[in-house]
């Protein structure tokens, strides 16, 4: 049995080889994946002596804060910072790297590195390493340390194993497969604290999240199949909960056991609705997220489209409901 997948590295290889420093930015609204995979490639090639500057797009939710360098990670690239290499992580395409990504991916002297799970995915680098059987990014980075061979820290494998959890649901979604499993194992073997990254990531979080949960439940409807659940701009905003992220409010609605697919509206500053959809195995929403200019997995997905609010729902709701028929 082996540990790692078919996949030609050695053109990302080269690209890390060569380059001293390294700017690695990741998606807009993180999630663990996107911050695990982040921090844990980040620090290895710190490890390695490289210098790297960690980008995000707007702010970390606070249970992420206790991930190792996570106080490293910024939205504004370093002073004096001259990246040789770019690597976009966890991103489908690259408008999904948020504004700081876009004046390196626009510049023609820095390679840029994709790295990504996503069937979506554009393939938008000078060298894409997209491998869709990877349950989460940081599975990949495993696969990439391992063909650097690069040993995997303690500190490494805590951030990587936040991806793992994360973009498994706590190893319990479909993507999950024994090769998985077996990565997992060896990052707990290089010290991964399971039970202390579940306690955090699934089981801490802000009031404010709690409170997004409620209103978002609150506004809900199932019909043939399909739940949705909507929320207005200025109820978000008369509580005060602009900012919040409703990632794990999809997950919620997909416990509603009559529900096959879930989609949950969210109406931004601008008059645009944010959509987040989860799909039961068997159901597809990853193809009409990217249709509509977003992208993800089968299972979960999501995208941006214009309002006014009522017109984008029911224009979602009507082709959900063909697909979970
Ligand atoms: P979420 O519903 O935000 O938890 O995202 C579910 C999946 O869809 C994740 O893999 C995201 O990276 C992806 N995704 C969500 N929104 C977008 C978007 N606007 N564009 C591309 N991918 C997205
Ligand atoms: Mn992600
Ligand atoms: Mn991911």
């Amino acid at each position: 049995m082996s540990d790692t997948i078919a996949f030609d590295f050695a053109p990302a290889l080269s690209l890390i080889t060569r380059a001293d420093r390294i700017a690695i930015a990741s998606h807009v609204d993180p999630d663990p994946d996107a911050i695990g995979s982040l921090l844990g490639l980040g620090v290895a090639l710190e490890e390695r002596g490289k210098q790297v500057a960690f980008l995000s797009d707007g702010p970390v939710q606070p249970n992420m804060h206790f991930l190792p360098r996570a106080e490293a990670i910024t939205d504004t690239l370093p002073p004096g910072f001259t990246p040789e290499l770019f690597i976009a992580l966890d991103s489908s395409d690259p408008k999904r790297l948020g504004s700081v990504a876009q004046p390196l991916l626009a510049d023609d002297d820095i390679p840029t590195l994709v790295i990504d799970h996503h069937a979506t995915n554009l393939m938008f680098g000078e060298v894409n390493v997209v491998i869709v059987e990877a349950a989460a990014t940081a599975e990949q980075i495993v696969y990439l340390l391992d063909a650097l061979d690069h040993p995997i820290s303690k500190l490494v494998a805590d951030c990587l194993m936040a991806g793992f959890l994360g973009d498994t649901v706590g190893f319990s979604v479909s993507s999950t497969t024994p090769l998985t499993m077996r990565l997992a194992a060896r990052l707990m073997e290089a010290g991964a604290e399971v039970h202390t990254l579940t306690d955090r990531l699934f089981n801490s979080r802000q009031l404010n999240e709690v409170q997004l949960w409620g209103m978002g439940l609150l506004n809900t409807t199932l019909d043939d199949g399909v739940l949705w659940s909507v929320i207005p701009y200025d109820q978000r905003e008369a509580h005060d909960l602009v900012g919040v992220s409703r990632t794990r409010l999809s997950n919620m609605l997909l416990t509603v056991a009559a529900a096959k697919v879930t989609v949950s509206f969210s109406e931004t500053a601008d008059g645009n609705v944010d959509i987040s959809m989860r799909a039961r195995p068997g159901y597809d929403v990853g193809s009409l997220a990217l249709e509509l200019g977003g992208g993800g997995h089968k299972l979960a997905a999501g995208c941006t489209i214009p309002g006014p609010l009522e017109q984008a729902v029911e224009r979602v709701v009507t082709t959900l409901k063909a697909i979970a028929s």
